[in-house]
């Protein structure tokens, strides 16, 4: 799909540099253009900030008829428009909550001889909902003037991906209606069975997949325990590597958002907070100063993202645990989409992590305060999923010490193989790994998990390490556990290690945390239980335990 001998090459290449003002394709974009333009059904799987929109923008320009896209996001859509006016490509869009003289105008227009419109976006509401418009659609496709049908987020199809829509699933009749216009699924975040998902969902038979290499080489990943200076070494972080640049930094919840904002600017940074109980206008209002720069940091959760094209985003950091792998890659994704070094640092914490889970279970997994960027998640069929993907984060976090920039390529996206020695240290764990050894942990394991039994399987984990690294605090007085056999057993070890072995006994579900119901303030608590098949192998001798730990843990 590469070549330049398809009859519309020279047009393809004029209108790139005279219309859109770029000097050369993007990987992918060119094969991409020639496929959908042969007539062939595509599904793309291009990062976020490669370039999708342009792989149908023109063809659009280029083709006769009208382009529909369907796209999850009125503001996404507006956004667009407005580039494509911008640039002089009439389009229109439908959305519910237009006035009804307004959509009349538009669809009269569709209906026109010589449609002015070279593109209709709607959401995939609008096509489950309207009959009317469908009627239009087939009467433009009977005039031979629906030129392709363009599937933005596409991934919002799958209900094993982590944005789940409904509307999107009935989108499949788009291709029962109109077999041989040509379909354009575009996506940043797709697994092998997201895909797989999407292909049959579309009703896409033989289509052509793209996709490329997820890894950004010019960002730079760090892991980071977050203690109680968190703050501050955000404060100290941005003042050294990225003073008076632009960053965003995602938050758990909306309190977290203002407070993190709030400290931010007693720091002396522009900083602003932004999330989804904010009036619309106070929203708009921030997005715009931040895309004049007159503010340079937004503390926001993750109703702050989809549609944010700023180029020059230099650091994306997570205050707190990301809600799953494929969230984080996205939300990192927003750094340096014009190619520079930028930065992302995630913070984790164990309580962090009970709150994720905690939040999962409870399904308050909305777009206002944590999780999908596009709505409720329907938590009975995505519970798990989310659960594995923290669960994976935990791994990448706390665990492995491998390459982070690996793991992310790895963990998401078909399984892409990224190899770690091509990472050159530009990932914090890559920069520490010569110092880190390697070590058979199976005997702490095994204390851990009898420790846990020991003490009634009724206590935290955070009371167990204590016990364990024998502690004569009046709480462990009052319930008797200095007098334990393992009381103390593991203070010979180093810091910050007992932890990372027990973490490791979570992520292997040999330990399970019980999740408590939170108080009045939100807060989550949560006891250590063990499963005890799962742990018959650690006992049994069957299954030993090593760990990469860093050496001055
Ligand atoms: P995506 O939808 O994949 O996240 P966009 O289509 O929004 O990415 O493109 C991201 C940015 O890259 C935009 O600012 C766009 O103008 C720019 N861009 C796209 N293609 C090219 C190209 N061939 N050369 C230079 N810039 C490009």
């Amino acid at each position: 799909w590469s070549s330049r001998d398809f009859p519309w090459t020279k047009k393809l290449e004029a209108d790139n540099k005279k219309v859109f003002g770029n000097p050369s394709f993007r990987p992918n974009q060119r094969e991409v253009i020639n496929a959908t333009m042969s007539g062939c059904d595509v599904f793309v799987l291009m990062p976020t900030g490669g370039g999708k929109s342009l792989t149908y923008q023109l063809p659009a320009l280029i083709c006769p008829g009208i382009t529909l896209v369907i796209s999850p996001l009125v503001s996404l859509i507006q956004d667009q428009i407005m580039h494509l006016l911008q640039v002089n490509i009439p389009a229109a869009y439908l959305s519910s909550n237009m006035e009804w003289t307004e959509q009349q105008e538009i669809l009269r227009e569709l209906n026109s001889d010589v449609c002015k419109y070279k593109f209709l976006y709607v959401t995939p509401e609008k096509v489950a909902k309207s009959d009317v418009l469908l009627r239009h659609l087939e009467s433009l496709h009977t005039r031979e003037s629906l030129a392709r049908i363009v599937i933005d987020e596409a991934h919002c199809v799958s209900q094993w991906g982590h944005d789940f829509r409904p509307d999107y699933q009935g989108l499949g009749i788009l291709k029962q209606k109109f077999p041989t216009v040509p379909v354009l699924a575009l996506t940043a975040t797709a697994t092998m069975s997201v895909k797989e998902d999407v292909v049959q969902a579309l009703g896409l038979a033989n289509c052509i997949i793209f996709r490329q290499s997820f890894n950004r080489p010019n960002l730079r990943y760090s892991v980071i325990p977050k203690t109680k200076k968190c703050l501050e070494d955000i404060d100290n972080f941005i003042k050294k590597f990225h003073f008076d640049q632009c960053g965003i930094i995602y938050c758990l919840s909306r309190m977290d958002c203002e407070r993190v904002a709030e400290k931010l600017q007693e720091y002396g940074h522009k900083a602003a907070f932004y999330h989804g109980s904010m009036e619309g206008a106070q929203r708009a209002n921030i997005q715009k100063q931040w895309s004049k720069d007159e503010i340079n940091i937004i503390c926001a959760t993750v109703a702050f993202g989809m549609g944010i094209n700023k180029p020059d985003v230099r650091f994306v950091i997570h205050h707190s645990l990301p809600k799953s792998i494929e969230g984080y890659h996205q939300e990192c994704g927003r750094a340096g989409r014009d190619g520079l070094p930028s930065s992302c640092v995630l913070y984790y914490s164990y309580s962090d992590y009970i709150r994720v889970k905690h939040m999962i279970s409870q399904g308050t997994v909305d777009q206002n305060s944590f999780g999908s960027g596009y709505g409720r998640s329907n938590v009975a069929t995505s519970g798990r999923i989310l659960e594995t993907n923290v669960e994976n984060l935990l791994r990448m976090a706390w665990i492995v010490l491998k390459c982070l920039r690996s793991l992310l390529c790895n963990l998401i996206h078909f399984g892409e193989k990224f190899e770690s020695t091509n990472c050159r240290k530009t990932c914090d764990n890559c920069s520490k790994i010569q110092k880190c050894i390697e070590k058979d942990v199976t005997e702490v394991a095994k204390q851990l998990v009898e420790l846990v039994k020991m003490t009634g399987q009724k206590f935290s984990s955070a009371h167990v390490l204590e016990v364990y690294r024998g502690s004569l605090s009046q709480y462990v007085k009052k319930h008797r556990h200095e007098s334990l056999r393992l009381h103390g057993a593991g203070k010979h070890l180093a810091k910050g290690e007992a932890s990372r072995v027990l973490r490791h006994l979570v992520t292997e579900d040999i330990l399970v945390e019980d999740v408590k119901k939170s108080d009045l303030y939100g807060s989550v608590s949560s006891v250590l239980k063990v499963n005890e098949s799962k742990a018959y192998n650690l006992f049994s001798g069957a299954q030993t335990m090593r760990l990469r730990l860093p050496s001055s843990v």
